[in-house]
C-alpha cells in the first residue's frame, strides 16, 4: 500500500536528514555577524548563497530584497521566495527566520564556532538554534514535498532577516517597500524557544525593556571621607539604599507586580522548568540556588512579572580608589516590563518610589530615554493552533505549550502590531541549553528531527484550512 502524501513526506524529510544537516554545516561556515561592520559582506554572501538555494529548491520569485534607510543607516539584505502554485483556495502561510548571527568573542567556546560540530546529540556552532536550525527546518520540509509529491499541500512565502541581531532596525521599512513579501493568511514565525527538548513552545508573550537612570547628586566636588564622613551622606550609600528600596528580600523587584490570570497560571504548571534546568542554563555556582518561588511558578516569574538588573554603575572602581566622598553616584537600571505593563506606567511607578523620602537628604534624579522595547501579550485562536497542535502531535507527540519569553524581541512586537488579525505561531528549534547569544550555542538533534516532521504536518494540517477562516474579526 503506498503512503500517503503527507506520510510519504515526512518519512523522506527525516531519511535526507544527514543532507540537512550537510547543507546546515555549509550554511554555519559564514560568519554573517549583523553587529560587526567587517562581516556585512558576509551577511550579504550568505544572502545570495540562500536565494540561489531556494530557486534550486524549485521555489519562485526567490530573490534578496535591499531598501535604503532614510537616516543614512545600512540595512542587512532580507531573502524572500514564495511558492503560491497551490491556488487561491489554499491559503498563503509566511515563514520567518533571520540569517545574521551573534559574534562569537567568548572565549569558552570548546569547538569551532564557525565549524559545526556533533558532540553527542548536539551540534554546536554559532548560529545552529539561532536561527539557521530554525528556517532551514522549513527548507527541509518543502524540498520533502517537493521531491515526494511534486507540490506543496499550502500557499508558501519565506522572509529571511539579516538583521534580527540587531533588533531590526529596518523591518518596518522591507515591510512598508515590499509589502507582497509578507501578505500572507498565517505566519510561522520560527526563532523562539521550546521549554524542553520534550515538550514544544508556542510563544504567546514577550516582556517588554525600560531603562532607567538613576542619579544621586551630594557636592560640587569630591570631599575628604576622614574629615566629613558622618556629616556628608555618601551618594554611593544613598544609590544602594534607594535600589534596594525597589526590591524584595531576595533581590527581585516588586513594584509594579501583576496579578497573573488563572488561564496562565495553568500552562505555567505545564511547563517543565526544573531547578535543574535553570541551574544549567544560568551557569549557576555549586552552592547557588535559583531565587525561591515564595509560591509562584518559575514561568511566572520569569515570563510575566517585571524584573529589575543593574547593568550600569558609576560607583567607584578599584582602580579608582581614594579616601572620598565622591560628589555623586549613578546607576543604570534594566526593568522588565510584564507582558500588558506600559514603559510609561512602571516609569511613574519607579520614579514615584525612588524620589520619596531621599535617603540622607541627597538630589535624587530620575530619568528615561523613549522607545524601549514594548511588552507583547498575545491570546491564540482559531483554527490555525488547532492545526498546528494537530502537527505537533505528529512531529512531538504532543500538542504545544504556551511559553513567554522574558527578554524583548523587536521583530516578534513588529509583526504582533502590523498582522494583529492574521495567526502569529511563533515557534523554534531553541530550547534551554541552547545557550543562544553566548559560548557554545548549539541545536538539539532530537529537536530538530522532530521540527522537520512536525513542519511537513504543518503544511498539510494548515493547507486544509480554508484563508478566509484563518482572519480573525
Ligand atoms: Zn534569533
Amino acid at each position: 500500500m503506498n503512503a500517503s502524501p503527507v506520510d510519504a513526506a515526512a518519512q523522506a524529510v527525516v531519511s535526507h536528514m544527514p543532507d540537512t544537516l550537510a547543507r546546515l554545516a555549509d550554511y554555519l561556515t559564514y560568519p554573517a555577524i549583523s553587529c560587526q561592520t567587517e562581516h556585512h559582506a558576509d551577511v550579504r554572501r550568505l544572502a545570495e548563497r540562500i536565494r540561489d538555494d531556494l530557486e534550486a529548491l524549485g521555489l519562485d520569485r526567490a530573490r534578496v530584497l535591499d531598501v535604503t534607510p532614510a537616516d543614512g543607516g545600512v540595512a542587512m539584505p532580507t531573502v524572500a521566495a514564495e511558492w503560491l502554485r497551490a491556488g487561491p483556495d489554499k491559503p498563503v502561510v509566511l515563514i520567518y527566520g533571520h540569517l545574521d548571527l551573534q559574534p562569537v568573542g567568548e572565549p569558552e567556546w570548546r569547538t569551532s564556532p564557525h565549524e559545526a560540530t556533533t558532540v553527542g546529540d548536539r551540534l554546536f556552532a554559532r548560529g545552529a538554534a539561532d536561527d539557521m536550525g530554525g528556517w532551514l527546518s522549513h527548507l527541509a520540509a518543502l524540498k520533502a514535498w517537493l521531491d515526494t509529491s511534486g507540490t506543496l499541500p499550502c500557499n508558501l512565502k519565506l522572509v529571511i532577516e539579516g538583521e534580527e541581531e540587531i533588533g531590526s532596525p529596518y523591518l518596518q521599512q522591507f515591510m512598508d517597500e515590499h509589502p507582497d513579501a509578507f501578505d500572507a493568511d498565517v505566519m510561522v514565525l520560527t526563532d523562539c524557544e521550546n521549554p524542553s527538548t520534550d515538550v514544544p513552545g508556542l510563544t504567546v508573550s514577550l516582556r517588554g525593556l525600560l531603562e532607567v537612570e538613576l542619579t544621586c547628586e551630594v557636592a560640587e566636588a569630591d570631599g575628604h571621607s576622614g574629615l566629613w564622613g558622618n556629616m556628608v551622606p555618601d551618594p554611593a550609600i544613598a544609590l544602594i539604599k534607594l535600589i534596594d528600596r525597589l526590591t524584595d528580600d531576595d533581590g527581585r523587584l516588586a513594584i509594579g507586580r501583576v496579578d497573573v490570570d488563572a488561564a496562565r497560571q495553568a500552562s505555567a504548571r505545564q511547563v517543565p522548568l526544573s531547578e535543574a534546568t535553570i541551574r544549567e542554563g544560568a551557569h549557576l555556582l555549586d552552592g547557588v540556588d535559583p531565587l525561591p518561588l515564595r509560591g509562584r511558578t518559575a514561568a511566572e516569574w520569569l515570563w510575566w512579572q517585571p524584573a529589575v538588573t543593574v547593568v550600569a554603575t558609576t560607583l567607584p572602581t578599584r582602580a579608582q580608589k581614594k579616601n572620598a566622598i565622591r560628589r555623586s553616584a549613578a546607576a543604570t537600571l534594566s526593568v522588565r516590563l510584564a507582558p500588558g505593563q506600559t514603559s510609561a506606567g512602571m516609569f511613574a511607578l519607579l520614579k514615584a518610589e525612588l524620589e520619596r523620602d531621599p535617603p540622607g537628604g541627597v538630589k535624587v534624579s530620575v530619568t528615561t530615554d523613549e522607545g524601549w522595547g514594548g511588552a507583547w501579550l498575545y491570546t491564540p485562536k482559531g483554527p490555525a493552533f488547532a492545526a498546528a497542535d494537530r502537527a505537533y502531535v505528529a512531529g512531538w507527540g504532543r500538542p504545544l505549550v504556551q511559553v513567554g519569553i522574558g527578554g524583548s524581541i523587536p521583530f516578534v512586537s513588529m509583526f504582533g502590531e502590523r498582522f494583529s488579525d492574521l495567526p502569529l505561531i511563533l515557534n523554534g528549534v531553541l530550547d534551554p541549553l541552547s545557550t543562544a547569544h553566548g559560548p557554545n550555542e548549539s541545536l538539539h538533534l532530537g529537536v530538530f528531527e522532530k521540527m522537520l516532521v512536525t513542519n511537513v504536518h504543518l503544511y498539510a494540517e494548515l493547507g486544509a484550512l480554508a484563508p478566509a477562516s484563518l482572519k480573525s474579526a
